[in-house]
């Protein structure tokens, strides 16, 4: 018992019966990693590299300075993940340099991804930037594209990091239905997916992230979201590539459990949410999981999913 309580205080990730479920941070810069660190993270799940960019939002910063940065990060966890995501710049992150002033609808416009491909020199600097700062650094790099919307995008981005010789796995999020939808076609091109279930929420429901009296929109127990998760991780199944979750469901430990059961393969969160997490996961089994996804949606509404998961859960 008392071990038990133990190694579910720290350690990997894991239901009560071994089934492993890598415990990731979400991070901004260096200055996160320590909290990181502390909480047992077992790697960086998603690294929002733009706060590096907003520093001074008229330019790119140096290649030098970017190198510096990401190694700082890499360093962290010599024998871990670090999946670092490229700049997401545009809507709710706007930099001027990049940015357009005039679009009617942000969100929908050029941002993310579509962004980086319409100055593909700064994300030729960012990929050379993060090769340099892996260079002879044992760590397990992973590079991923925000706002992927289908097969298209994730080649495009994964010739950018072919083309300046990066060693490391290419990645794309799913934060747009389509590319939940087509998960399959997206992999082609990829070899994992991460869920940023933020912005997925807000496309999925044509709700804005940033109004909250849309609030009852972007919970992401929304049984639509669950269904868009379960297409992305049957895919993933399917391709024989990995499927987490990076957005702010997965720092809800009940929430973790259904994704869990959904069939993510790893959970990326605030530093802070992590021991939560670990501890909740580590109270039931696989089975359990997959029950409480199951019952979550069969739901009618985001209250009733998370009441169905939370009865499968405390009843056994
Ligand atoms: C998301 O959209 O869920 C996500 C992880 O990215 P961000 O919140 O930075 O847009
Ligand atoms: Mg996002």
């Amino acid at each position: 018992e008392r071990r038990a309580s133990l190694a579910a205080a720290s350690g990997p990730g894991a239901t009560s019966d071994g089934h492993k479920v890598p415990l990731l941070a979400n991070i901004g810069g260096p200055d996160d990693v320590g909290a990181a660190v502390e909480a047992g993270a077992e790697g960086v799940g998603l690294f929002r590299t733009e706060f590096l960019f907003l520093d001074d939002s008229s330019r790119a910063p140096s290649a030098e300075r970017q190198t510096e940065v990401y190694r700082k990060v890499l360093e962290a966890f010599p024998h871990g993940r670090v999946v670092v995501r490229v700049l997401d710049a545009g809507a709710d992150k706007p930099l001027d340099f990049l940015t357009p002033a005039d679009e009617p609808n942000p969100a929908l416009g050029v941002r993310g991804l579509r962004t980086l491909l319409d100055h593909p020199e700064v994300l030729r600097t960012q990929l050379s930037a993060l090769a340099e700062a892996a260079e002879g650094l044992p760590v397990y790099l992973e590079v991923m594209a925000p706002m992927v919307a289908d097969r298209a995008d994730a080649r495009a981005f994964a010739d950018a990091c072919r083309e300046v010789g990066l060693r490391a796995k290419f990645g794309a999020m799913v934060e747009i239905p389509s590319a939940a939808l087509r998960a399959r076609s997206v992999l082609q091109e990829v070899e994992f997916l991460s869920l940023g279930t933020n912005d997925l929420a807000q496309y999925t429901f044509a709700a804005d992230r940033q109004v909250g009296a849309l609030a009852r929109l972007q919970d992401p127990w929304q049984p639509a979201l669950l269904d868009l998760v379960a297409l992305s991780t049957e895919a993933a199944v399917a391709e024989g590539k990995s499927c987490g979750v990076c957005g702010e469901a997965a720092a809800d430990p009940l929430l973790a459990c259904v994704l869990t059961g959904l069939g993510v393969t790893s959970l990326s969160m605030g530093a802070a949410a992590i021991p939560y997490v670990r501890a909740t996961l580590a109270k039931h089994t696989l089975a359990q999981c997959e029950r409480a996804a199951a019952a979550a949606r069969a739901a009618e509404s985001a209250s009733e999913a998370r009441a169905a998961a939370q009865a499968v859960l405390s009843g056994e």
